[in-house]
């Protein structure tokens, strides 16, 4: 997704949100880490910055959002990715309300990038979403936090496709992975 963003962006800000989160999320540092290696092996140097932004969640779905745009805003975005449930907690918003809520704010000087949610392709042999691939669902690895959760606590399970491998390793160096 944001690659997708930063190929019609001039740049790309990173800015995960630390500080108290749900049990069985990732800590802080899991998430610093993470991000820190995937840039250093996947993303350019010239165009993207990794920044975070201490905060604490509300899990506040739509009006979070809303929020949080605000907040990158601030921080001088153009721009902001609104992911499927995004700031959601279980199945309490629909999964699209986070995307929709932001026609009632079109004055917020900050646009929204509503993306399709992306899977991995087994036929395409890459990231794909509904508008650009054609291949029925059992192609494909969908991003399932529940599968991230089992392999990093049991070992159980295979994240190819869904997570780099260098990012794996950071993973499993942090000792203090989930929020308890
Ligand atoms: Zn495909």
């Amino acid at each position: 997704m944001q690659k997708s963003a930063l190929t019609f962006s001039d740049g790309l800000f990173i800015q995960p949100v630390l500080g108290k989160k749900k049990a069985g999320d990732f800590t802080d540092e899991a998430i610093v880490r993470s991000y820190q290696t995937l840039i250093d092996h996947y993303y350019r140097k010239d165009n993207t910055l990794l920044s975070v932004l201490e905060y604490e969640m509300e899990y506040a779905g739509p009006k979070e959002a809303i929020h949080h745009a605000i907040m990158r805003k601030n921080f001088g975005c153009t721009h902001m990715i609104i992911g499927r449930d995004h700031a959601g907690v279980g199945n309490f918003y629909s999964p699209y309300a986070a995307q929709e809520i932001f026609r009632e704010f079109p004055d917020l000087e900050i646009q929204p990038i509503i993306l399709n949610s992306f899977f991995f392709c087994k036929k395409c042999e890459a990231m794909a979403n509904e508008k650009t691939c054609p291949h029925p669902r059992c192609d494909h690895v969908d991003f399932s936090g529940t599968k991230i959760r089992r392999f990093f606590t049991s070992g159980d399970g295979d994240l190819s496709g869904l997570m780099r491998p260098e990012v794996v390793r950071e993973i499993m160096n942090t000792p203090n992975r989930f929020v308890d």
